[in-house]
């Protein structure tokens, strides 16, 4: 049996979420029994023209993009996005509460009229997205479990609760309580509430759950000494266009 080829795409990205899976290590030997990589420019200079699994990384930024995208999808059964980036736009769409013009001046001065630029868009607001693997880095745990249900033709699982009932399950000190600042409460779960196990605070990389209470979280994190503009500030660092 033929096995499945699969292929890996960078977007508007800083291609963190592709070195991912290059520190695989321990799982990368036992991958490459499992699927064919036939196209993955960070690791090897072959390309294909059909796949059975493309494997995205990056916001759409540019009309480059656009033209790319449909290209792959149109080239691949399944398409998965990785990243915040290409899942909800990310950091890089903190560049749409800005003006187009503005942007471009600061980032490229007098040559800004060689670089096209368009708002910032996540993959599945250009094609059909049928997967996505979440978080700031991607999460390896989740894209190795991504990979290997649909390798076994299952559906993978799709988490929709907040990060606060992972941190919950830890048993870790909540760090609003240490005065610390936390999105837990409406970040999507799947990351094993990592930031906060070490001491950190949840910056909300993996995007929010389904149905927020945005004035509601504002509210709580009000209670908790901040103000409404830091709340809205900080939520809108990964998740600008899931809060519009
Ligand atoms: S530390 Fe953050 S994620 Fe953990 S319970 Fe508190 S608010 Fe939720
Ligand atoms: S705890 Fe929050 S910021 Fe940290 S990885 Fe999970 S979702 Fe991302």
């Amino acid at each position: 049996m033929s096995k499945p080829k699969i292929a890996f795409f960078d977007f508007t990205s800083c291609e963190g979420c592709q070195l991912n899976k290059l520190n695989l290590e321990n799982d990368l030997l036992d991958l490459l029994e499992l699927v064919d990589i036939v196209e993955f420019r960070e690791a090897m200079d072959d390309k294909a023209d059909e796949y059975d699994i493309a494997f995205i990384e990056g916001s759409i930024s540019t009309p480059t993009c656009i033209t790319r995208i449909h290209d792959i999808r149109r080239r691949t059964k399944i398409l998965v996005a990785l990243g915040a980036c290409a899942v909800q736009g990310g950091i890089n769409a903190i560049k749409n509460q800005h003006s187009a013009d503005w942007v471009k001046e600061t980032v490229y001065g007098e040559d800004k009229y060689l670089f096209p630029s368009i708002p910032v868009q996540p993959i599945s607001a250009v094609v059909k997205v049928d997967y996505e693997v979440r978080g700031c880095p991607m999460s390896t745990p989740e894209f190795l479990h991504v990979l290997k249900s649909l390798i076994l033709n299952r559906k993978p699982e799709i988490f929709d609760h907040a990060v606060c009932v992972e941190c919950k399950l830890k048993e870790n000190e909540c760090v609003l309580d240490k005065g610390m600042f936390c999105l837990g409460p409406i970040t999507r779960a799947g990351c094993d509430a990592i930031c906060p196990t070490f001491g950190q605070y949840c910056t909300g990389c993996r995007g929010v759950v389904s149905n927020i209470n945005k004035n509601g979280a504002v509210e709580m994190l009000k209670q908790h000494g901040f103000s409404t503009k830091e709340a809205l500030n900080r939520m809108k660092m990964f998740c600008t266009l899931e809060l519009e």
